[in-house]
């Protein structure tokens, strides 16, 4: 192994992370951070869950950790994977493993002591690095060089690793996508292409989690793109050629999504999204037209109709479809109007009305909504006794 440069990061400082390792090295054994906080330790990237590789067998990191204060919770216990958590960090500890007897979708593991085997069965060469405590990587599939080139490339035989899991093929475009320079690597592509029709195998599920961090990544368009004309991206959604639109939108996967995809409506049972994606995303599809131009009571009226999630929604797409620069002042003051304005809440409620003696049963639900109108109309500036005399007026 050629002599790299220690990783430096802050990441290494954390308390619960030091005591993890050194709990799990307690016994004999060895513990070090792997896959993506390594790699992203090196490109400088910011870094959100810290994996552990360790050659302690599962159930003495359950007993290891226990002894130090962790809580252990054997989420992925059949894979070798512990989650450890202590003051609110949590780790997921993975032992060394061999995935043997693939499928494609599932494997049966075997534990294993050799670090370089557990290296050979991850994807790509930039998410199989290791490092110690220290900062010390371990680079069994020549990952460094890769990583620092920003190139996604799999480890050992494409074709072989992507029969092993069809995941695989996303997994190459989403590591792209985020982490990736220039074109892909052009033997993982030919591979990628070859294996598209496998992608039908896939559950739901993993295609979708895969699909929504692809979604969101720095290169998601281009990728997506690239996908659409080696006919990947139609093995998994039916899509619009809306590149340019896309790239407009902010980087959110389901904002992304409601455009790309041409069955919105079948999108919820292919991916099986949850409800609040699916009708978000019908919302986007309907949202009412906002632009600069709308006067000031216009705008509060949509605002105080929508609320500030599907408002922000309806100028994203507004937006995205304008003309106007992503810059745009006045774009960027109507998007912001939902945090500059508080929603105001109707002053009077349904036992007010009660209480007036004007109405009763069903019409009072009729009048509140009278009485919400004309405040509205009046840029809700009427206040309650305002509303109580304008109610009067009506009965
Ligand atoms: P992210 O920051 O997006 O979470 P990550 O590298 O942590 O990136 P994960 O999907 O969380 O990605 O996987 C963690 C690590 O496990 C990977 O870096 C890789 O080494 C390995 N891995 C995960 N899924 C697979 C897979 N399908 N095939 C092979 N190795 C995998
Ligand atoms: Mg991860």
């Amino acid at each position: 192994m050629a002599k790299l440069p220690r990783i430096r990061t802050a990441f290494l400082k954390n308390a619960e992370l030091r005591e993890a390792i050194s709990a799990l090295q307690s016994d004999g054994g060895i513990a070090r951070i792997a896959g993506g906080a390594v790699r992203n330790a090196i490109l400088k990237e910011p870094i959100y869950d810290i994996d552990i590789a360790t050659d302690v067998l599962p159930q003495d990191v359950m007993r290891l950790c226990k002894a130090r204060g962790f809580s252990v919770h054997p989420t992925g216990i059949a894979h070798g994977t512990v989650t450890i958590a202590k003051n609110s960090h949590a780790f997921e500890v993975t032992t060394l493993r061999l995935d043997t007897e693939t499928d494609g979708r599932h494997a049966v593991v075997t534990f294993s002591k050799d670090w370089a085997e557990d290296a050979a069965r991850r994807d790509f060469t930039m998410n199989a690095m290791y490092c110690d405590i220290i900062g010390n990587i371990f680079d069994y599939t020549k990952g460094y060089k890769d990583c620092v080139n920003q190139r996604v490339k799999f480890v050992g035989n494409p074709d072989a690793r992507i029969a092993e899991d069809h995941l695989r093929i996303l997994r190459f475009f989403r590591f792209h996508a985020r982490y990736g320079r220039g074109a892909p690597d052009a033997a993982g592509l030919k591979a990628v292409v070859r294996a598209r029709k496998k992608l039908l195998n896939l559950s739901a599920e993993r295609i979708r989690q895969e699909l929504l961090k692809l979604l969101v990544a720095p290169r998601a368009v281009p990728t997506l793109k690239l996908m659409a004309k080696h006919k990947i991206l139609p093995e998994i959604i039916e899509y619009n050629d809306v590149w340019k639109l896309m790239q407009r939108l902010p980087e959110d996967a389901i904002l992304r999504l409601a455009v790309l995809a041409k069955l919105p409506e079948r999108l919820q049972d292919k991916l099986k999204l949850s409800n609040v994606d699916a009708e978000r995303i019908a919302h986007v599809l309907t949202a009412p037209n906002v632009t600069p131009e709308l006067r000031t009571n216009e705008r509060r009226r949509l605002l105080y109709l929508l609320g500030p999630l599907k408002w922000r929604d309806a100028v994203a797409i507004s937006w995205a479809k304008s003309s106007a620069s992503l810059d745009d002042r006045k774009w960027k003051s109507l998007n912001n109007l939902s945090k500059r304005w508080s929603i105001p809440k109707l002053p009077v409620n349904g036992r007010d009305l009660q209480e007036t003696g004007l109405v009763q049963g069903k019409v009072i639900g009729q009048r509140l909504q009278d009485l919400e109108d004309w405040w509205i109309a009046n840029d809700f500036k009427p206040d309650r006794a305002a509303l109580l005399f304008y109610l009067k007026g009506l009965t």
